[in-house]
């Protein structure tokens, strides 16, 4: 896998520039609401603003996390993309099933077609209208990654069928797949798997640590294992302060682990400005949080490699 599928299509791996590896820039009117009102965001204008706020400190690429048959919203990505002229990768792959009312069709779908769902997804174009009802209308927009999510319940069966079916995707597409993890996940149980089904570590990016798992042993043993870490607890102050954050990243870099490292802000309705004008901002990270990298030692070389040369490494698996 050699190209970068963006919604308007391929680049190359030189235009990727600096990238937010896991963000959510629009999320349409539906169960994600119903579980947090900030999970809703479909003005076309807002989203439009925010990614220019991004542009314009400096920022080129962004992947939005959000899965298809689970809010996404393709033609708002693809108008974004192209009036922003930031690349947008969009995703194809599940969310926690917390996210899915009960008659959704991805309860009852079996493995193999799940597969082909996402296989179609990436290879030819994302389905449209599938919150509810399995579509087969499909968008010229490619998917360029597979997002996943488990949560406290691991690998139950119904789980086992939605990381199965993502793994055949990953293998046969060559895309990575980004995995969302919260406390009570067992990330290591999942790597295993995700080995034995014939996943490489490297295809693989592990969401959320940073808030999730407190035992860094846990982080580096994923690490170690040459898979990905996405971290965004940058600016979240719910979760801790941004110095220790600091300490996490710092931690992180003294053990060599600087080739497996992933940034974002994981944004939502609350933490872009358009939508809530307190909020610290899609461009975060550009304005704000590199100077606190560069206060904390971490040198220029180390933050090219978190926000250019991993990302490309992580999206190609090469
Ligand atoms: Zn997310």
């Amino acid at each position: 896998m050699n190209t970068i599928m963006t919604v308007l299509g391929p680049i190359e791996t030189k235009d990727l520039g600096f990238c937010q590896f896991h963000e959510h820039i629009a999320i349409s009117m539906g169960m994600s609401y119903l579980i947090s009102s900030q999970l809703y965001m479909d003005d076309m204008q807002k989203s439009l603003e925010e990614v220019l706020r991004y542009k314009n400190k400096g920022g080129n690429t962004l992947i939005d996390a959000q899965p298809g048959g689970c809010n996404r919203i393709v033609p708002l990505l693809q108008s974004v993309a192209q009036k922003s002229g930031v690349n947008i990768i969009a995703s194809t792959g599940f969310h926690k099933l917390i996210f899915y009312p009960e008659n959704h069709w991805i309860h009852p779908i079996s493995e193999e077609k799940l597969s082909q769902y996402f296989i179609d997804e990436l290879n030819d174009g994302m389905y449209l209208e599938n919150d509810l009802n399995y579509s087969t209308v499909q968008s010229t927009a490619r998917a360029g990654i597979i997002k996943t999510a488990l949560d406290t319940e691991n690998l139950t069966p119904r789980y086992h069928k939605l990381f199965s079916a993502a793994a055949r995707a990953c293998i046969e597409t060559g895309r990575s797949i980004m995995i969302h993890i919260e406390k009570a996940s067992d990330p290591i149980l999942l790597l295993e798997f995700l080995i034995q089904q014939g996943v490489k570590p490297a295809q693989m990016i592990f969401c959320h640590l940073d808030r999730a798992i407190d035992d860094l042993s846990i982080h580096k043993r994923i690490a170690s294992a040459g898979a990905f870490l996405e971290y965004d607890t940058i600016g979240r102050f719910k979760y801790h302060s941004d110095e220790q954050e600091l300490t996490i990243i710092s931690e992180m870099l003294k053990s060599g682990f600087e080739h497996q490292l992933l940034f974002s802000l994981d944004t939502t309705a609350a933490r872009m400005k358009a939508y809530s004008p307190d909020a610290i901002g899609l461009d975060y990270i550009l304005t704000t949080f590199l100077n606190k990298m560069k206060n904390a030692a971490i040198s220029d070389t180390q933050i090219r490699r978190i926000f250019y040369d991993n990302c490309i490494k992580a999206l190609i698996n090469q």
